[in-house]
Parts: C-alpha cells; sequence; structure tokens
C-alpha cells in the first residue's frame, strides 16, 4: 500500500491549505471560543465546498465528484489543522449528505440541490441523555396514526443541531407486537423541533445541540430505514467516519506539533535552544512517529472502505488509536510550551481542549477497544 500522495491528491491539498491559510484561518482565529452563527456556519461550507472536502464524496450522479475516501481525509485532516470547529460542520455534512444518497426518491430530490449549496444543513440524531454507547437502547419513539409517524422524545449532543434545517433521527417504532430501531428523515419548518446548543470546554466555535420532538408528526414516506433495519444504517455510516475523525485528530496534532516545534526552536534556555536539548528532541520524536503512524492506520481503513473491504476493526483502531494519541501529542506540546503553554495567548492551550472531545465522538474509545476485543476474543464483553 503506497500512500503518499499522488499527482491529483497533491494538487488538491496544495490548493486547500493555500485557500485554509487566507480564507479560513482568520475565521477560526477571530472565532475561537466564539460561537459562528448558521449564516456564516452556511457560508463557510460554500466556501469548503468547490474543494470537495464537504460532499464532493458523492457520485457525480447526485452532484458529487466522486473523490475517494483518502482523498477526503486528507482534505478533512488539513482543514482540522486551522479549525477543529469548522471540520465538524464539515464532518456532519459528510455524515448526512451519506443519508442523504440513501434516501429514496422522491424524497431526496425535495433536499439534493439545496444540500449540495450549502443552504440546507442536516444532522444525524442517535444519541439520548440516556443513551449514548448503546444505541440500540433508543427511547425516542414513533408511533403511526394512519399515513403519520408522530415522534416523542429528546435527542442528545447532535452536531450542527442548532444549525439543522433537517435531521436523520433513529426512532424506535412499534408496529403491532413489533419493535425496532427506524430512521426518519425529520423536517425543522415542515414537521416541527426545538434545539438548543450544548455549552462545553472547546469546540463552541459550532453547534451541539440537544433536541426535543413534541408530538412531531411526520409523514411515513419519510421512513429512510424500515423498523430493524436503522441501527445497521448508522453502524456502516458510524464506521465510514471514524478514520475521518482520526486524520481529524492527527490535524489537530500536526498544528500543535508546528506549534511546539517553532517555540523549541525560538525559545533559549542554558544557552540554547531547547530544540537542542535531547529530551525537547526526544518528545518532538516521539510526537512526529504517532502522528505518522495515526495517519498510516487512518489511510488504511480508509483505503478498505474504497475497495468495499471490511473495515469495521480498522476503522476502530484507526479511531481510538488517532484520538488518544492526539490528546499525548497535545500535551507533549503544551509541555515544551512551558508556561506560556497554558495561556490563551498560544494556540495550544486551546487544541488541548479541542483534541479531548474527540476521542468521545463517533463511539467512545473504550467502545472501540471492545469492538476490536470482540474481533480477537470471539467474546461480547459490552
Ligand atoms: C462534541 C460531540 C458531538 C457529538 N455529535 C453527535 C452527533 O452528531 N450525533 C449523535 O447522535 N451523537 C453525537 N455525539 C454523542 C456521542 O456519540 C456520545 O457522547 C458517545 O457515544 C458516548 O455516549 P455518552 O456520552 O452517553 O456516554 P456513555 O455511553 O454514558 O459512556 C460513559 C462512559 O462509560 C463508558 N462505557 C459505556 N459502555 C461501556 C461498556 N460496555 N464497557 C466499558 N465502558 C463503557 C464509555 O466509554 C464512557 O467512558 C456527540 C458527542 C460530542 C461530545
Amino acid at each position: 500500500m503506497d500512500f503518499s500522495l499522488d499527482e491529483m491528491q497533491t494538487i488538491a491539498v496544495d490548493g486547500f491549505q493555500k485557500f485554509l491559510q487566507a480564507e479560513i484561518k482568520p475565521i477560526a482565529e477571530q472565532y475561537r471560543d466564539k460561537y459562528i452563527n448558521t449564516e456564516l456556519a452556511k457560508e463557510i461550507q460554500a466556501k469548503l465546498a468547490p474543494f470537495g472536502v464537504v460532499n464532493g464524496f458523492l457520485p457525480e450522479e447526485l452532484g458529487g465528484f466522486d473523490m475517494d475516501p483518502v482523498t477526503q481525509g486528507m482534505l478533512m485532516h488539513e482543514l482540522a489543522k486551522v479549525s477543529p470547529d469548522i471540520a465538524i460542520t464539515t464532518l456532519i455534512y459528510f455524515a448526512s449528505g451519506k443519508m442523504v444518497a440513501a434516501t429514496p426518491e422522491p424524497l431526496r430530490s425535495k433536499y439534493l440541490d439545496k444540500f449540495l449549496s450549502c443552504e440546507l444543513i442536516a444532522s444525524v440524531a442517535i444519541s439520548e441523555p440516556g443513551t449514548g454507547s448503546d444505541i440500540s437502547s433508543a427511547s425516542c419513539r414513533a408511533k403511526q396514526d394512519g399515513d403519520h409517524f408522530v415522534i416523542n422524545g429528546e435527542k442528545m449532543w447532535i452536531s450542527s443541531g442548532d444549525y439543522s434545517d433537517f435531521m436523520y433521527v433513529l426512532v424506535n417504532v412499534t408496529e403491532g407486537d413489533e419493535t425496532g430501531l427506524a430512521v426518519f428523515l425529520v423536517d425543522r419548518n415542515e414537521h416541527g423541533y426545538e434545539t438548543t446548543n450544548i455549552d462545553k470546554t472547546a469546540l463552541n466555535s459550532q453547534s451541539t445541540a440537544q433536541v426535543f420532538f413534541d408530538n412531531c408528526r411526520v409523514p411515513k414516506e419519510n421512513m429512510v430505514a424500515a423498523p430493524g433495519k436503522g441501527l445497521k444504517m448508522l453502524l456502516t455510516l458510524l464506521q465510514s467516519s471514524r478514520p475521518i475523525v482520526g486524520l481529524m485528530s492527527m490535524g489537530i496534532a500536526q498544528a500543535a506539533f508546528d506549534e511546539a516545534l517553532q517555540y523549541a526552536l525560538d525559545r533559549s534556555q542554558f544557552g540554547k535552544p531547547i530544540a537542542a536539548k535531547q529530551i525537547v528532541q526526544e518528545k518532538l520524536a516521539e510526537m512526529i512517529t504517532k502522528i505518522e503512524a495515526g495517519k498510516l492506520m487512518a489511510y488504511r481503513a480508509l483505503d478498505c472502505i474504497a475497495k468495499g473491504k471490511r473495515s469495521d476493526i480498522d476503522a476502530a483502531m484507526a479511531k481510538w488509536y488517532c484520538t488518544d494519541m492526539a490528546c499525548d501529542i497535545v500535551d507533549e506540546a503544551t509541555k515544551i510550551h512551558g508556561g506560556n503553554g497554558i495561556t490563551r495567548e498560544f494556540p495550544v492551550e486551546y487544541m488541548a481542549r479541542a483534541a479531548k472531545v474527540f476521542r468521545v465522538t463517533e463511539g467512545t474509545n473504550e467502545i472501540q477497544k471492545l469492538m476490536i476485543g470482540r474481533a480477537i476474543t470471539g467474546l461480547n464483553a459490552f
């Protein structure tokens, strides 16, 4: 396997890096720890879209570029280096774009064009206040009432939730004696749901929201996955986004490494730059090695996805390794900054807060390890 950039990827990544430095970095700096409102969030995603990072993975017949998963991952890595917050909104475009692609016609056509132009934002709502890792126990319910289903319940931690115009929602549906998890496309204006943002320790430039469904009537045609099929649909989705989350974390780690390297070269103690000290070099060497290892792991998982091979375990390995290592790397970067590392003046402080979040999203790292453990032992330890 060769994961060095090919000619097309080099052009894509180089052009994207220049754009990010010129257009996105100033916004990211201005909005660190400040909320980017819906209008600006859509504007930013519309600017990113021509590079393929937002929905280029979609097939050409649906308006995408047929971009391969490895290139998509490389672009997400670059974006997260500059802004993990904006990258999350883009990641949710990726996740909800997969759901849009899987939405049956004519419902899909109703949303596709405005979704592609970033006039609409969608979310994917699985987690609930009482349902986190055990997503099969969703308590949000839908009851059939003639040609409609009536949804009641809450969702929690929903990325882009407050921005969203529509949402793919995992709900428990009862049909006769049978209950099963289904997915509905719920439209904020047509069917009605309420959202409220959650204040976090980091990544507050983007929306993470609690969502409330109160007798929300949705036509039966909006059922995107039938009862019993919803969980599989969303687990497949998570499998494809986990390596990307890994690469995003490695983006934060790379940005922290770059800051630490420059700081170590600039800062002198005991008559020499601290970069000339063996222990500082050891830290830098370990940091960059972990970044390279993490990226390769994530590329391998994405390559499996591209080739249609089994990828769940590779994806789980990449997700936990990259997101845990990112925390270690950013921690070392803050140590290299000495006292400055814990001031808001230096970006490593923010990176340390941001890196932690990715250990939780897309399934916690403990859950990833349980999946790997089950695969290697044949025993379920959940
Ligand atoms: C910023 C952010 C964005 C998010 N975006 C979305 C989104 O867009 N859509 C969405 O649906 N969800 C989203 N989530 C939710 C996320 O997927 C959940 O937070 C995650 O799955 C964990 O659920 P929980 O927080 O309820 O923790 P819990 O499941 O309650 O877990 C608590 C702790 O117990 C551990 N644990 C749980 N079960 C086991 C077990 N069997 N064995 C050992 N340890 C276990 C966990 O690893 C964790 O350490 C987001 C979360 C965050 C923080």
